[in-house]
């Protein structure tokens, strides 16, 4: 096993990592900005180094700082988490160039997974089902990229090489507006993702977001751990997400997780990772690849009851898979709720103190936070302050169980978007299950209109 691990990364998940760590006997340095010396993983780490000031280009994303970290402290490998570096082939490659372990793919899949039009090329060779698309760049000729749309098929979707975090994004419901759209689009990604390609899609008008959990050792073994259902979207951000996913039958699951599988095979995928795909009319069509843990994977722990951070790390330290296909067996539901420091109507983010802090309790409740009484949320990152997730023998139960644990959970001091939570766990449309990925959108733009019709 490993002996000491570099968290490079900040809040739950640096806690979450710290603590999978520790129950394997792991020693960890916590790595942290200025503002984040009172980070609760800090505090808990065996050591810590401050990496540099608050602005994330300055610490966590300052690859040579973390990595002077990892060598001053004689640590073997680091984790990245999820954000931050932790997609970065260029970091994996120095890590791994300065003698330490990456916790993630190799360098080149993270590099091929980072390229949208590449990953999906890699993928559709690899037998997995695509959106219907331009199968490439799109490059300057109107004429070409008009005859490609009209191949797919109004509506079509921009969308950025390099894109991510939701961002990148345009849909085109007709001609008239395709180059104009196309070089937004492209002006956008140059400026915020450093890459001015962009291919397109058919847009899916009434999608699911679902996804499946794979695990791979590099050793010529994978398994899949079944979907999760992140339809609860605004903003292309997921806000609720669920385990397993509504009305997927046992024979589907096993089918496209099975596909996922052949592909990880075939890339000689290593680590945890994610397919996303949109799921339409029955069919699962892939729009893109994550090569991290991902926010959302404690839905997947709780239905599985395997510890997905403690498999990365004996995967980084060279362990073949120990679990098989056959022993990963779904029990109940898994729902998570995000919880951000927001305002609950504007979603403008609201850091601050928190003078008062409570965290539920009872069976099958799971709290992912950092958040303690007198801790201050910085501006500087993310408005996410923890997950709260809950296990139910299905899930009427687990929206009962999350229904109490909302009401339950205190944070005084700082506003925070558990009231729209509370809305989508009372939602009669949520309740039923397997809305599309608009349903969130739509739900709240019909609140706005009631609003403004009260005034
Ligand atoms: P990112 O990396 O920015 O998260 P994704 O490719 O994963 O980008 O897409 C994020 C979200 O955007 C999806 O969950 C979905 O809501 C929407 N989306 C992406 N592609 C399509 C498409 N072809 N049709 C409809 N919606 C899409």
């Amino acid at each position: 096993m490993l002996e000491k691990v570099v968290i490079a990364n900040r809040g739950e998940i640096a806690l979450r990592i710290l603590r999978a760590c520790h129950a394997l006997g792991i020693r960890t340095v916590a790595v942290h900005s200025t503002v984040d010396r009172n980070l609760k993983h800090v505090a808990m780490a065996d050591e810590s180094v401050c990496i540099g000031p608050a602005a994330s280009k300055d610490s966590y994303l300052n690859m040579p700082a973390i990595i002077a970290a990892a060598e001053v402290t004689d640590a073997q490998a680091i984790h990245p988490g999820y954000g931050f570096l932790s997609e970065n082939a260029d970091f994996a490659e120095r890590v791994e160039q300065s003698g330490f372990v990456f916790i993630g793919p190799r360098a080149e899949t993270i590099r091929l997974m980072g390229d949208k039009v590449e990953a999906i090329r890699a993928m559709k060779a690899a037998g997995v089902p695509c959106v219907p698309g331009s199968g490439g760049p799109l490059g300057d000729d109107p004429a070409v990229n008009a005859r490609i749309a009209h191949e797919i098929g109004y509506p079509v979707i921009i969308k950025a090489a390099g894109g991510g975090g939701g961002r990148g994004m345009r849909v085109v419901h007709a001609e008239a507006a395709l180059a104009n759209a196309i070089a937004t689009t492209k002006a956008e990604a140059k400026a915020a993702f450093g890459n001015d390609q962009v291919y397109m899609e058919k847009y899916l008008e009434n999608p699911r977001h679902v996804e499946i959990q794979v695990l791979a050792d590099g050793q010529g073994h994978a398994i899949h751990l079944g979907e999760r259902d992140c339809s609860m979207q605004r903003r292309h951000q997921k806000v609720v997400e669920e385990a397993p996913a509504p009305g997927i039958t046992p024979e589907l699951r096993a089918q496209i997780g099975q596909v996922c599988v052949e592909a990880c095979l075939r890339i000689g995928y290593r680590g945890a990772g994610t397919f996303e795909f949109l799921y339409q009319d029955g069919r699962f069509y892939f729009i893109e690849m994550n090569t991290r843990i991902q926010v959302e994977h404690p839905v997947t722990e709780m239905v599985t009851g395997i510890d997905l951070v403690r498999e990365q790390l004996r995967i980084a330290a060279g362990l073949p898979l120990s679990i098989r296909q056959e022993d990963v067996v779904l029990r109940g539901h898994a729902i998570e709720c995000r919880i951000n420091a927001e305002d609950p109507d504007s979603f403008l983010p609201c850091p601050g103190l928190v003078t008062h802090f409570h965290a539920p309790g009872g069976p099958g409740v799971r709290v992912d936070s950092h958040v303690y009484e007198g801790y201050r949320v910085p501006p500087n990152y993310d408005s996410m302050i923890g997950k709260l997730i809950v296990h139910g023998a299905d899930r009427e139960q687990a929206i009962a169980r999350m229904r109490v644990a909302l009401s339950e959970l205190v944070v005084d001091g700082i506003k925070t978007n558990v009231p729209l939570q509370q809305r989508i766990l009372a939602d009669a449309g949520f309740a039923e299950g397997g809305r599309n990925i608009h349903y969130l959108e739509k739900k709240l733009a019909e609140r706005r209109e009631a609003a403004i019709g009260l005034c």
